[in-house]
């Protein structure tokens, strides 16, 4: 008679990234992050990370802690071919696998060093060592294997540590063997962005909202992230129906969009570069920018979107005064009488953006950005922003944002975008 033996699916997760580099002051580990978010789609719950340096002996505790808490452990780096890759070896011996060498894998490195006319160094012998009982998993595109262990009712996966030879691996694993062992409980999100408000704003304006989500079945978990210049808001739910989940989480989020109004600007994850974008390019609209305190952050920025080409004629940095006036137009006499940054000079900066660089909106953007500048009028973060359209249709704002240097730019970038969304779907341009 045929025994069907159920296993328990994987309900937690821990994260073990091993390399000494990691502790250190100069390389960061950026392999958790992306392994949370797959986990976090495969609905496993990671309960800690840790980062080890290539020692033997505190990767034996660490890994026997984790293996003790979670169901599944996954390990990065350390799988290379020299002394200091210690993984493979800490795992076998703390699981009491021994090693036996696999041909095959033998005959992949041999075949990847014949690819670039060299001889396999012996050395990389130590990646075919594959402890009893486990898969290995092919890295097409490095020379360490990843290996997938079964051990009583948990799995230890070893991914080797270069990203770009770990996420290939990961999605094809939680495609297969992780997607079949994670149970029928998937997690879903979704999100809203939302730019012209700050936090408290969001967070009066949603609280009444969402707080009604903490005892629905199955809640819904709401996460706020700020940032200068956008607040991100996070809607995640763990369900075994897809289509259910999804329904749900769209009339969460339309009822958050619908409580924040315009202030959202994107609910599908675009940023709000791609979101001008796409309305610039929907109304076939053309955009150019004069830009003295951001630098040409915002041209930068709307031309990281591929197709930009389509709506964007070109900008200029006129960072001095004279410039401004040689660029752009901007009257000598304004600057003196106004000072660089006013909402006159800006409006002649996105006037003469407009009409020299031959667009249909221009954006003219002034300020001080710090550390020095300020003054008790206009203190550091002070930026006057103005979009001038077709007719004589134009928009003038001065803000004052808080931060830094780096910080002031940003939000003088999202704030003109902004600008230019708004007008747009007001119909002013
Ligand atoms: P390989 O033999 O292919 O190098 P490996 O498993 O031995 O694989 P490591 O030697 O530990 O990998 O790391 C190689 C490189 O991968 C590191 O120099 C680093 O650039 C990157 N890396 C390792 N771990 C991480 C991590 N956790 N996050 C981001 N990058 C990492």
């Amino acid at each position: 008679m045929d025994r069907v033996t159920a296993v328990d699916p994987l309900r937690t997760a821990e994260i073990i990234a091993v390399g000494s580099e990691l502790l250190g002051a100069t390389r960061l580990d950026t392999n958790s992050l992306f392994l949370s978010g797959r986990l976090a789609s495969l609905g496993i719950e990671l309960r800690a990370k840790s980062v080890v340096g290539d020692d033997r002996g505190m990767l034996a505790v660490v890994f026997s802690q984790a293996l003790a808490r979670a169901d599944l452990v996954l390990l990065t780096g350390g799988l290379g071919p020299t002394d200091d890759d210690v993984t493979r070896e800490v795992v076998a011996g703390v699981l009491g696998l021994p090693f036996t060498e696999d041909p095959a894998i033998v005959a992949t490195i041999e075949r990847r060093f014949a690819r670039r006319r060299m001889r396999m160094p012996e050395n990389n012998r130590r990646q075919a060592q594959v402890p009893r009982g486990a898969l290995v998993l092919d890295n097409p595109n490095g020379t360490a294997p990843g290996l997938y262990i079964a051990h009583d009712a948990k799995v230890v996966v070893l991914l080797p540590g270069p990203p770009r030879e770990l996420q290939p691996m990961m999605a094809r694993l939680c495609e297969s063997l992780l997607g079949a062992r994670a149970g029928g409980e998937r997690s879903y999100t979704t999100s809203a962005f939302v730019t012209g408000r700050s936090e408290s704003h969001v967070e009066e304006a949603i609280q009444p909202i969402y707080s009604r989500w903490y005892d629905a079945t199955p809640p819904i978990q709401t996460t706020i992230l700020a940032a200068p210049g956008q607040i991100e808001i996070h809607l995640t739910l763990r369900s075994a129906d897809p289509g259910a989940a999804r329904a749900r989480l769209d009339e969460a989020r339309d009822a958050i969009a619908a409580a924040l109004g315009d202030a959202v600007f994107s609910t599908d994850g675009r940023f709000l570069e791609e979101v001008v974008g796409d309305l610039l390019k929907a109304r076939g609209l053309t955009m150019a920018a004069a830009e003295s305190c951001t630098g040409g952050l915002l041209l930068s920025r709307v031309t990281d979107v591929p197709g930009s080409s389509a709506y964007v004629r070109g900008g200029v940095v006129a960072y001095s005064n004279d410039l401004k006036t040689a660029f752009v137009d901007v009257p000598a006499d304004v600057i003196a009488q106004q000072g660089a940054v006013s909402e006159p000079v800006a409006s002649a900066m996105a006037s003469g953006a407009r009409t020299r660089l031959g667009a249909d909106i221009g954006v003219g953007i002034t300020g001080i950005a710090g550390p020095d500048g300020g003054t008790p009028e206009k203190p550091v973060g002070t930026v006057a922003i103005a979009v001038a359209g077709p007719g004589g249709a134009e928009q003038v704002r001065t803000f004052s944002f808080p931060g830094g240097r780096a910080q002031v730019k940003y939000q003088s970038a999202q704030a003109a975008l902004d600008m230019v969304r708004r007008g747009i779907l007001n119909g002013d341009w």
